[in-house]
């Protein structure tokens, strides 16, 4: 027996993430910053586990997308304020 989950959560943060920063053309988009805020984005919201098997978990999950949509891009937001005042390393000038 196999348990395949996987949290989608990650996939619509990274996905969005790609958006949001756009609006953000001055912060720091080094692989680090990236993570860091996909990390504390994900750490303020809810994990969505699925069972990678189940046909129609990606009909649902557009579902979850569409009805949480403006509050995983206020978190992003958020999370992209966050860490570019606070980056894990020094900031070149
Ligand atoms: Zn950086």
């Amino acid at each position: 027996m196999a348990i395949q989950v996987k949290n989608c959560m990650e996939d619509f943060v990274t996905d969005l993430l790609q958006q949001v920063i756009k609006s953000y053309p001055n912060i720091c988009t080094c692989d680090q910053c990236l993570s860091d805020i996909a990390a504390w984005a994900l750490n303020h919201l809810p994990a969505r586990y699925v069972g990678t098997d189940i046909g129609d978990a990606y009909t649902r999950l557009d579902i979850y997308k569409q009805e949480h949509y403006a509050h995983i891009i206020k978190i992003i937001a958020q999370a992209i304020e966050v860490v570019s005042q606070n980056p894990h390393h020094t900031i070149k000038k």
